[in-house]
């Protein structure tokens, strides 16, 4: 039996990505060896491909992926043959069939998790567990805005926040994104292809504005998501669907109402041992009951990982994609 992994040798389009096929690795000492059943697909992997953040070439492509432990280095403990584990990084190169990964970064599956729902999610909840209930300060009565509200970590995010008690608005670009939307939860829809975002916050919320702007389109959205915050409101500006943002004068933050902005990464909050048991034990929770179901709009088979990166950066996903081998 041979293994199958992406290869990119250059940076750019989604032409850029290869298939290598080669011997199935074996893990060494402190490892597993994982048959993956399902890879998920996140915007990040898109950043790898076209170096927006930086990757060693040659390198492997995706961080997060579900499967089944065939093989355990010595040394490791607290993993067997046949275990049902996730992972969420570190390193690149869940695009494959098998993968050997350190045996401290699996999450065992809880039974009620299937594959392909901890594939499609487990980072993306991951980092919504980590902005919603550790980044900001968000509290049940609230109104918060979320942009790219159906996407993959959108759909996620608002139901998570209407399980907290927060009313959520929410941005889209086309109807039935809106019906997807309002399915998981949104208590208003702008639809940011023809309308204004900050004026319909303003009147949404009677002038007031919002107290948290959830902000993972970057930089189209970026102005807006300032200008529909109230006074000592938060910015959280976690990734780059349009593009990054730069070039900003902090002056503006006092201009438009002493406000606050981070720039977080899922790293940072799951650092430690004690914040990924509390991290990912809160996410199983949410996705293990009714409180946050995952929607995988989009299933491709391994080999077209290109064309889910041509439809996913063409705005066409809804909800989260996976990779099946
Ligand atoms: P999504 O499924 O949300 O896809 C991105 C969505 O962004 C699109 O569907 C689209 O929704 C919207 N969008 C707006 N403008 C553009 C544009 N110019 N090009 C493409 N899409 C655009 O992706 P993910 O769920 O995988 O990721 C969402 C965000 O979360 C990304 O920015 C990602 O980098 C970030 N992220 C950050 C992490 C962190 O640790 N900071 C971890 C994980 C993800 P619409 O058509 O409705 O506008």
């Amino acid at each position: 039996m041979t293994c199958l992994r992406a290869q990119i040798t250059g940076l750019g389009g989604p032409e850029v990505i290869e298939w290598v096929e080669s011997d199935i690795p074996a893990p060494g000492p402190g490892e597993v060896l994982i048959e993956h059943s399902a890879i998920g697909l996140n915007f990040i992997n898109t950043y790898h491909r076209t170096g927006l953040y930086p990757v060693e070439l040659p390198s492997g492509l995706g961080l997060e992926a579900a499967g089944r432990i065939i093989g355990v280095g010595d040394g490791v403990s607290g993993y067997a043959e046949g275990d049902r584990v996730a992972y969420m990084g570190p390193g690149l190169g869940a695009y494959s069939t098998h993968r050997v990964m350190p045996a401290d970064a699996m999450f065992k599956l809880p039974d009620n998790v299937p594959d392909d729902i901890a594939a499609a999610a487990i980072l993306k909840a991951a980092t919504t567990e980590g902005l919603v209930e550790r980044c900001a300060d968000v509290n049940a009565g609230d109104t918060v805005l979320v942009h790219a509200a159906a996407g993959g970590v959108g759909l996620i995010m608002v139901q998570w926040l209407k399980a907290l008690g927060v009313h959520v608005i929410g941005t889209v670009s086309s109807e039935a994104k809106e019906a997807a939307a309002r399915a998981a939860g949104c208590d208003h829809v702008i639809r940011y292809d023809h309308e204004e975002i900050a004026p319909q916050v303003r009147e949404i919320t009677g002038g007031a504005g919002v107290p948290v702007v959830f902000d993972g389109v970057g930089k189209d959205t970026f102005m807006a998501s300032l200008d529909s915050l109230r006074p000592r409101g938060l910015l959280v500006s976690f990734g780059n669907a349009s593009g990054p943002v730069d070039g900003v004068n902090l002056g503006i933050l006092a201009q438009k109402g002493s406000l606050f902005v981070t720039r977080p990464t899922l790293m940072h909050y799951y650092a430690t041992p004690e914040d990924r048991e509390l991290g990912i034990g809160r996410v199983w929770d949410m996705l293990g009951s009714d409180k946050v179901k995952v929607t995988i709009g989009q299933s491709y088979a391994l080999k077209d990982a290109a064309q889910a990166h041509i439809d996913l950066e063409a705005r066409r996903t809804t909800g989260s994609t996976i990779l099946k081998p």
